[in-house]
């Protein structure tokens, strides 16, 4: 009976380790592990897809449905601050809101990832870069919105960085990009999203 006991603690145990390994353990978003694989290889299959269509064999075209991904890099502005004046608690808290706010916004097949401290990350997929601005302002309108019980006069705001793939720019590159349009956005004022394109 006791080994039973034992063996099931176990099984337990490595189910955790895999939901650890898929999820953020604070906020329940994607780890950036997660992200980095499943992004890889959307685009993996955007481009190999191309290359089918270019080939003039269009007949496995239901494979997959799209011909381009988008990502929004966010990241908290003056996050620290409010660290420092609320405590780790409420910027923990903050955190989670954040993150819940983002993933409602989005539609099922579009994954949120905590990318590292206050920073998320989306894909959106079949989605260009001017689909991925709206959808990146809709957020930063809904978190600048946020209210906080906790801390009743605490305004958060995002600053985010928006980029497109049509297969040919990889996941590091893509991020690059989105994290450049990114910091744009904070030197300009934060608050703010802009578009690779136009910086
Ligand atoms: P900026 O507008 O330039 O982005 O300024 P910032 O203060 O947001 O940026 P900075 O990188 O200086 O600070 C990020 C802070 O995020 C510092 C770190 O303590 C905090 N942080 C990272 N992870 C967590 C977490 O899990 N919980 C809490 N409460 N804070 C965290
Ligand atoms: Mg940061
Ligand atoms: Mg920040």
């Amino acid at each position: 009976m006791e080994d039973l006991d034992k063996i099931q603690q176990l099984e337990k145990k490595i189910k955790e380790l895999e939901n650890n390994l898929i999820h953020d353990k604070l906020t329940g978003l994607k780890t950036r592990a997660f992200f980095e694989e499943e992004i890889s290889t959307y685009l993996e299959i955007i481009r190999q897809q191309r290359e089918l269509i270019q080939s003039g064999d269009t007949s496995r075209r239901e494979y997959f449905g799209f011909s381009n991904l988008s990502i929004i890099f966010f990241d908290i502005d003056h996050f620290k601050l409010v660290n420092d004046k609320y405590g780790h608690e409420v910027g923990d808290l903050v955190l989670v809101k954040v993150a819940n706010t983002i993933r409602s916004s989005l539609r099922t097949g579009d994954t949120v990832a905590r990318w590292g401290g206050e920073e998320m990350v989306t894909s959106l997929l079949g989605a260009n870069e001017q689909d991925a601005l709206t959808k990146a302002e809709e957020i930063r309108d809904n978190v600048a919105n946020l209210s906080f019980p906790e801390a009743p006069e605490l305004k958060i705001t995002l600053s985010a960085g928006v980029t497109a793939s049509d297969g040919e720019v990889d996941l590091t590159h893509l991020v690059r990009n989105a994290d450049q349009a990114m910091y744009k956005a904070k030197e300009s004022g934060r608050n703010k999203v802009l578009e690779f394109s136009q910086i």
